[in-house]
Order: C-alpha cells, then structure tokens, then sequence
C-alpha cells in the first residue's frame, strides 16, 4: 500500500514529478516506521503499550544514543511545563477584564497542573527498549527518554527497536487529555513514546514545556483495544473498516459485532510525522466528499448542542478545498479528519483535534496539513513558517470563500503593530521555547509570520508571491525546509535577492517608517523626496494622484534586490534607480507641476507594514 501510494504520487502530476527530480535538495533525513499495540482500560485511564521501531540512521553520523519524547510526563506537578507556566502568570499583559485575567500564562494552562492529583496527572513510562532482544540502558529527563545505545547505531544503517511502555492518560490541560471541557473522553496526541528527530543540527531534544512538535517523517500501524461501545477516529486509515462499520465500512460490508467486551481497531498512516486519535461513546460521523481532493470526516459528540455547527464545519471545509488546492496546492492523503476534543485547536497530521466548532478554527487546523504536516518544519526553530504561514493561509482562503479578493491579511498586520509597539518584541528567530513571554511569542510566530508572506506579496508582486508558494509546496513538502529553503524558493522565481528581507524581517525587530519628505522644483523639474525612518529598508511604491485625475505610481527597489518586481496593476508606472540601502533619504522626479498634485501616498495597498501609517499620505488642499 506504501508503495502504491508513492507511485500514485509519482504519476498524478508531472509537474510534481520533473520539478521533485529537479529540486530535490541533496538532505538526508532520518526514517521510521511504528508498530503500535494499545490496550486502553477506559476504567482507570490507563494503557499498556507496545511498539516496534525499525529506525533508518540516513545520517552520515554514528550515533551512540537515540531520544524519545516522553510528552504526557509533563502533566505533573512541579513538571517543567507547570513551573514555566506559572513563571509566565506573573507578567502582567493588561487590567484584568471579561475576555480574562490579564495575565501572560496560556488560560488553557495557567496553574492547573499544578493542583492535578495521582490520578489526573499524564505519564509514560518506559519500561524496557530492547535491541535484538538486549535491553538498552535508559535515562529518563522528564519529558525526554534518553536510550543509551549498547552498540552504535552505524551511518546508513537500519535498527529495529522494542519498546514496552504503559501510560495514563491525563486530565485535559493542553493539546491532549481526557475529559476535556465538552466531555470528550480521549484527546490521544502526544500519547506514545515517540522517537526524536535527528537532523542535520543534530538532536531536536527538546523537553515539552507548551510549544510545538517536529518529527521524523514515517509511517503508522496503529492497533487500538478499546471499551466496545467506544467510538474511536484518528488521522489514518481504518484497515478493518468492514469488522467496525460504525460509519467507516464500504457499501455492502457486513460488520461483525464484537464477542467481548473490547474490539480492536487497526489503523494505518503513510508518510507522516506523527499519529492522533480520540474515542468517545457518544461520537459520531459524518462525511463529505470535496471535488478532486480527500473525504473529510467530521467526527463529534452526538449529544452535543454544536450539532448545528458541526454540519457548517463539514460543508465550510469541503467548499473551501478547490480555494486552498488551487493557491496551496492539492492535498495529498485520502482523508482527513475534524475531530471534536482538545482544548481549542490542533493539528495533527489526516485530523485535528478542536473545540467550539468554530469555521475558522477548523480551516486553520487543516491549512496545517500544507504548513507543517506537509512540510514538516521545526516548529521550535521556526514557529512562523509554521503558524504564520497557516495564519496567512487562512486569512486568504476565508476571505476567498466570503467572495473578498486581493489583500486579507488586516488582522495580522494589526497584531504585528501591536507587538513592535510593545517594547515585548524578540526576534521571531527567537526559539519558540525561550520568548520572555507568551505575547511576543504568539504575535511574533503567528502575525509576524503572516506578515511575512503578506508583505512578501509587495515586494515580488501577487502573482510571483504565489508562483512561490506553489513552487514551495513542490519542491519542499515531506522535507522539513528551513528559513533559508523558502527564502531561495523565493530568490529563484522572483529573480531577486532576498536574504536581507529574512534577516531585517526574521532575525532582528527592526521596523518599517518611511515618510513623505519634500516637494520642490529643480531645473523645472517636480522634485519629491521620499524618508526612510525606520532602520529596516524596503522597497517603496509612491502613487502621486494629479487634480486632473490621473495617477502614476512610482516604484523605488532597494539595492539589496538586484531587481524589480512586475508592475501589478494599470496605472502608469515608473522604475526608478535603486534606493541604497544606507541612505535615509531619496528623491525622484514625477512628471508635471507642483500645482497639480493631490496626492502623494506610499504604498496604498497597505502591504508594506509601515510601523506609522500616518506619514505615508500626503494630501494638498486645493
Ligand atoms: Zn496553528
């Protein structure tokens, strides 16, 4: 099925095809594939497990240990992630009002692990991981499981390990959980020891204190014993969907109804990074096909209230597929699924786990399937390619389905601004573990990267902005890009140079002024000056409106460019000399006189996120 899938892959496009053979960067990157066996006691909330590893080392490198991510251990008292919420609590944001306390922690989170008793806290414990049957020594770091390896594991070679765990699941606090806020049973993500990804920085060993996840891509077999009167969904494929039925069995089938007291559902996934599931009694399902892409499943508490708006989840989604395919590019899996749980949203890759059912929420959650489980990026090291791709994402395919074209990405500007006034602002480089406070992080991974591609649009022009994210999606998805890759994506299709744009935008907290400066004449010439006051330098659009009507636009590229975006619209357009970078001021003639202006405006597409807006226009009174 593996290989069927790669080859369907392979021959559905051929632009998919000559452009993998001709950009395939020359990374290697670790592979794994899960063989997971679960026994869940939905009494006690606790599992015994079992997994079978084969490991593929495609490092160059001899490694002498091998990580695990032993997430649920963070759901203790005193744990790293408790103690670091609670740190965060203690800076004030704002006055405490209706929408909370004011404070910085996650709401979701604040000091809740901190009251969980012994039988609400997560854990995992690993019993054993075995070699060719010789147990490996162990250290256990709290979140991260250190495996201590009695034999290297040789560059290019191939490992099975055995792994023998048992866990409880904990009372919902963050991301997975049981019993969450609408009184689904299981949240499962982050649930089974998972194996660390090991790159060309080396181990990603980062202990689990709030944020996201990076993993080795792979694949899933799954097999979940459960309580029979569960209902169980995962980002997967069910194997044995005609023995279930539930929903998932093909027309016709005859599903057996089970002789004990448990069933067993076998799940498989392909080329992922990682596996969700959630199983509640009172599930339920519906589905949708979408127009040339996957079946959506819809999967939420039949006794719920949100009835209403779980159906508006399916058929919001399903309309929106043709509008993400087209500008994001098609989605690859057969399925994907909106599971109700969690505590707001997050994705997984096939499913998402969100709670209000709200639309925008859910579109976020699958856009994620472009910009993270496809892509598979380090979300610790690059939290905006990850959230601030998806957030951009979203803005443009909800607009796009409420009928709105062009710009829609107001929210993110609005936020960003928020951020570099806030004297809160680190660079969004800044690993998403270490931000001083979870503001700047949020505002910084999600609307500092959605600016990021936003105004990306302005300096290449629309079209090339989106060529870009076509040629990312194809040259990058199952290859965990870093900044650099999308920045040479970007280089190499607008014919520009674009380094200094990550660098000012990503790795520093510059911010972007310019101003209206002078109008004079010079050797009968109409002479306007343009200022830069901000310290990050960009390219400028100037649109002078004459009283008769007419307008020109003026566009003033920056040196570090080495190019000029194509004009985007109609208007009369002038490319002036480059602006040198170094220089706070520039001047540039238009074409009639001074007594026929009524306007000068920079960039009055909005796209330039210029930190003081009130500059920017300059209008003559008549
Ligand atoms: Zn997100």
């Amino acid at each position: 099925m593996k290989k069927s899938l790669y080859f369907l892959l392979l021959v559905t496009s051929f632009i998919v095809k000559s452009s993998m053979l001709q950009a395939q960067p020359d990374r290697w990157q670790q592979r794994i594939k899960y063989q997971i066996n679960v026994n869940m006691d939905v009494n006690t909330n606790r599992f015994a497990g079992t997994e079978k590893i084969d490991y593929w080392n495609n490092s160059p490198d001899t490694l002498t240990r091998i990580f695990f991510h032993l997430y649920w251990n963070a759901f203790q008292p005193n744990s790293s992630m408790d103690v670091r919420s609670r740190e965060l609590g203690k800076t004030v944001l704002r006055e405490p009002s209706r929408f909370g306390d004011g404070l910085d922690w996650d709401p979701r989170v604040k000091d809740r692990i901190s009251k969980l008793t012994p039988d609400e806290i997560g854990y995992q414990n690993v019993a054993t991981v075995k070699i060719a049957g010789v147990a490996q020594e162990l250290k256990v770091h709290e979140t991260i499981l250190e495996v201590v390896l009695a034999k290297p594991i040789m560059p290019k070679s191939k490992i099975q390990l055995d792994v023998q765990f048992e866990a409880q699941v904990p009372k919902q606090i963050r991301r997975s959980g049981r019993d969450n806020a609408e009184g689904v049973r299981y949240s499962m993500s982050q649930w089974y020891p998972k194996v660390v990804e090991y790159d060309y920085q080396g181990w990603n060993a980062n202990p689990y204190i709030a944020r996201e996840f990076y993993g080795v891509w792979g694949d899933f077999d799954v097999n979940i014993t459960i309580d029979k009167n569960y209902f169980v969904t995962a980002g997967g494929d069910l194997v044995n969907a005609n023995e279930i039925g539930r929903g998932y069995e093909t027309p016709g089938a005859k599903p057996v109804s089970p002789s004990g007291s448990t069933v067993t559902w076998k799940w498989q996934a392909y080329n992922v990074h990682d596996f969700m599931w959630a199983a509640d009694p009172s599930y339920q399902m519906i589905t949708r096909k979408t127009p040339n892409g996957p079946l959506l499943r819809i999967v939420f508490k039949g006794t719920d209230t949100l009835d209403a708006r779980w159906q508006k989840v399916a058929d919001s989604t399903a309309l929106a597929y043709p509008i993400i395919a087209k500008t994001f590019g098609p989605y690859p899996y057969k399925t994907y699924s909106f599971v109700q749980g969690g505590d707001g949203g997050m994705e997984y890759p096939m499913a998402t786990l969100i709670k209000s059912a709200s639309i925008g929420t859910a579109i976020h959650e699958w856009m994620h399937s472009w910009y993270q489980m496809m892509m598979g990026t380090n979300e610790s090291l690059y939290p905006w390619m990850d959230e601030g791709f998806t957030d951009y994402a979203t803005s443009r395919v909800m607009a796009e389905m409420r009928g709105r074209s062009g710009f829609a990405a107001e929210g993110s500007y609005r936020s960003y601004f928020n951020l570099a006034k806030s004297g809160m602002e680190e660079p969004a480089s800044t690993h998403s573990d270490h931000y001083n406070t979870n503001f700047a992080y949020s505002a910084a991974a999600y609307s500092k990267g959605a600016v990021f591609m936003a105004q990306l649009g302005y300096i290449v022009g629309e079209k090339v902005r989106d060529q870009i994210l076509l040629d990312y999606y194809y040259q990058w998805r199952f290859k965990h890009p870093n900044p650099n890759d999308f920045i040479r994506i970007a280089e190499k299709r607008s014919g520009m140079e674009l380094d200094w744009y990550k660098e000012y935008w990503i790795n520093s907290t510059k911010t972007i002024d310019y101003a209206v400066g002078d109008i004079n004449v010079e050797n009968n010439k109409t002479m306007l000056s343009i200022k830069r006051i901000g310290k990050m330098p960009m390219p400028i659009d100037v649109l002078v409106t004459y009283k008769d009507g007419s307008q020109e636009m003026h566009n003033i590229p920056l040196d570090l460019m080495y190019g000029v975006k194509p004009a985007e619209n109609d208007i009369p357009r002038t490319v002036h000399e480059p602006w040198h970078w170094t220089h706070p001021e520039y001047k540039f003639s238009i074409s009639k006189g001074i007594q026929e202006i009524k306007s000068i405006e920079i960039d009055p597409s909005m796209r330039l996120a210029d930190l003081n807006r009130n500059n920017n226009k300059l209008v003559i009174p008549d």
